[in-house]
C-alpha cells in the first residue's frame, strides 16, 4: 500500500514514511492509494478475535512495510494499557449501544490511536536511529493522550500547545502533571483553533520541520485514523452478537472530523450497507453540521461548551473527506482548501446527496446536552459524560428501526465532573487514575499565540 497527499503534490510513500511525514510536505494529508474491500465472510471470521487480534488485522491490510511479527507485537503493547480485558467494551441500554472508547491510560478516546502511534514511532526511530519533536495543539483530551503515548520514550520529545484556562482542571493537569524530562507543555493564550494555527504555521516551515525532526499527532496523521478505523469493525462484530440486526449506524461526537472519518473509511471498507449512515453529532459549534445538513462549509466563531474537546471551527481532517467527495480530484480539493483559507467560508452545496448519503446530523445546544445526562442516568442508572451525550442526544433523534445505533463514548464522565455533577446531582465516580489529580506537582510554559515564541522554545529543547 502506498500513500499519496490529497494535494497531489506527494506521492508512493510507504506507511512508514506517511506516518513520519504527518502532514503532507505540500499542505494536504496522506491518504492510501485504495481502501481495501473486506467481503462478509471474512468480517465474520473476525467475531471471536480480541481487540488486539482484529487491530492487527484491519491495520495489516494498510501496512506492508512492517514485518508481520512486529506490527503484531506493537498493537499488544499498545491496547495492553487498557484497564479493560475487551479494551472497548460495548453495552447496551435501552436501544442504544454504548461504544466505550476511555479505558485507556487517560480515559478518552484518544488513547486508542494515540497508543499505537507512540509505539510506532518509538518503534521506527529505534530502526533509523534517528530523533524526533513531537509537536501539537489540543482542545483538551488529544494533549494528555499524546504525552502518555510517549512519555519517558528515547529520541523523542514532546511539546503540547493548549489554550490557557480553557481546558478542565483535570484536563489541564493530567498534561501538565507528567513530569518526565521529554514532555513540555505550553499554555497560549487565545483559542484552540490558535494553537492549531500555530502549529500548521510551524510545520509549513519546511527548513525548521527538517532541522528539528517535527513529527505530527493530531488526528492529521494517518496512523491514527487507522486505528481509529479498528473501532467501527469491532462494534459491527459485537453488535451482531447482541441483535440480529445486519444494518447499524452510528453517532459520533465531532469537533475535528478524525473521529467520524475513520467512520466513513470502515463504511467503504465493510460489505455496502452494513454501516448504513453516520450520524455527526456536533455542539454548538455547528460548522459540520450545517455542511451535511446546506453543503454550507463556514466558520463561524468558536464558543465554550460543555464538551471542549468539540469546540472547534476548522475541522483538520475535513480535507480527507473533501478529496473523495471531490471524486479524488486532488486538483479541486486544494483550490477548495485554499479558496476556505482565503474566505473562511465554501458552498458545498452541488455535493449534498453524496454528503447525505454518508452522514446525518445534529447540533446539540448546551441544555439538550445536560438534559441527555440526566434523563440517561434517571432512565439507566448509566452516566454519560458531556461529549457523549451530545452523540446520544443526536442518535436519540435520529435512531431509525430495523437498525442498529452505536454512540461513541469518547471521554469517561469523571474527567468533566462539573458538568455531570450539575446534571444529575451527584458527581461521577472517581476511577483510580484520577485520583488526587488536582494536587499533583505540574509543570508549563504559558505564552502569548505567537509562532515566533514557540518556535524559539522549541529550538532551545530540542534533543
Ligand atoms: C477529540 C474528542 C472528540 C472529537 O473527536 P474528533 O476526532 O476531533 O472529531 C470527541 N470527544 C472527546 C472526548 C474528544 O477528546
Amino acid at each position: 500500500m502506498t500513500y499519496f497527499s490529497t494535494r497531489g503534490g506527494v506521492s508512493a510513500l510507504t506507511f512508514s514514511e506517511a506516518v513520519m511525514m504527518g502532514l503532507a510536505e505540500d499542505g494536504g494529508l496522506l491518504l492510501p492509494r485504495t481502501i481495501p474491500r473486506l467481503d462478509a465472510a471474512t468480517v465474520y471470521s473476525w467475531r471471536e478475535k480480541s481487540y488486539a487480534g482484529l487491530a492487527f488485522e484491519v491495520m495489516s491490510r494498510f501496512i506492508d512495510d512492517i514485518p508481520a511479527s512486529d506490527l503484531r507485537a506493537l498493537v499488544n503493547e499498545s491496547y495492553a494499557a487498557f484497564d479493560q480485558a475487551e479494551v472497548i467494551p460495548l453495552v447496551h441500554y435501552g436501544n442504544l449501544h454504548i461504544l466505550e472508547l476511555f479505558h485507556g491510560p487517560t480515559l478518552a478516546f484518544k488513547d486508542i490511536a494515540l497508543q499505537f502511534l507512540g509505539n510506532l514511532f518509538a518503534y521506527l526511530l529505534k530502526k533509523s536511529g534517528d530523533r524526533m519533536n513531537i509537536l501539537g495543539a489540543t482542545s483538551g483530551d488529544t494533549g494528555s493522550a499524546a504525552i502518555y503515548a510517549v512519555r519517558g520514550k528515547a529520541g523523542i520529545n514532546i511539546f503540547i500547545l493548549h489554550p490557557y484556562q480553557r481546558v478542565s482542571p483535570v484536563q489541564e493537569k493530567q498534561m501538565t502533571a507528567v513530569l518526565d524530562e521529554n514532555v513540555h507543555n505550553i499554555a497560549i493564550r487565545g483559542s484552540f483553533d490558535d494553537g492549531q494555527a500555530i502549529v500548521k504555521g510551524i510545520f509549513a516551515d519546511l527548513e525548521f520541520k527538517k532541522a528539528h525532526h517535527l513529527a505530527a499527532i493530531n488526528s492529521i496523521n494517518w496512523a491514527r485514523v487507522l486505528a481509529q478505523v479498528v473501532y467501527y469493525i469491532w462494534s459491527c462484530l459485537h453488535v451482531w452478537a447482541h441483535e440480529n440486526l445486519n444494518s447499524i449506524d452510528f453517532a459520533v461526537p465531532t469537533g475535528n472530523f478524525g473521529d467520524i472519518f475513520a467512520g466513513f473509511i470502515a463504511k467503504r471498507m465493510l460489505p455496502e450497507g452494513m454501516i448504513r449512515r453516520l450520524v455527526l453529532a456536533t455542539n454548538t459549534n455547528d460548522i459540520l453540521a450545517r455542511f451535511v445538513e446546506k453543503g454550507d462549509y463556514s466558520l463561524g466563531e468558536v464558543v465554550q461548551t460543555s464538551s471542549p474537546s468539540m469546540d472547534i471551527q476548522s475541522a483538520s481532517n475535513f480535507e480527507r473527506y473533501l478529496y473523495y467527495l471531490t471524486d479524488s480530484d486532488p486538483k479541486r480539493t486544494g483550490d477548495l482548501m485554499k479558496e476556505f483559507a482565503e474566505k473562511g467560508r465554501l458552498d458545498l452545496s452541488g455535493y449534498l446527496d453524496q454528503i447525505k448519503r454518508d452522514f446525518a446530523t445534529e447540533a446539540i445546544g448546551e441544555k439538550t446536552v445536560k438534559a441527555t445526562i440526566a434523563e440517561f442516568y434517571k432512565e439507566h442508572k448509566y452516566i454519560l459524560d458531556p461529549h457523549t451525550a451530545v452523540g446520544v442526544a443526536a442518535a436519540l433523534r435520529q435512531q431509525k428501526p430495523g437498525v442498529a445505533m452505536v454512540c461513541l463514548a469518547t471521554a469517561h464522565p469523571a474527567k468533566f465532573a462539573a458538568v455531570v455533577e450539575e446534571a444529575i446531582g451527584l458527581p461521577p465516580p472517581v476511577p483510580e487514575s484520577l485520583a488526587g489529580i488536582l494536587q499533583r506537582e505540574s509543570r508549563c510554559e504559558v505564552m502569548d499565540a505567537d509562532a515566533g515564541l514557540v518556535k524559539a522554545f522549541i529550538k532551545s529543547h530540542d534533543l
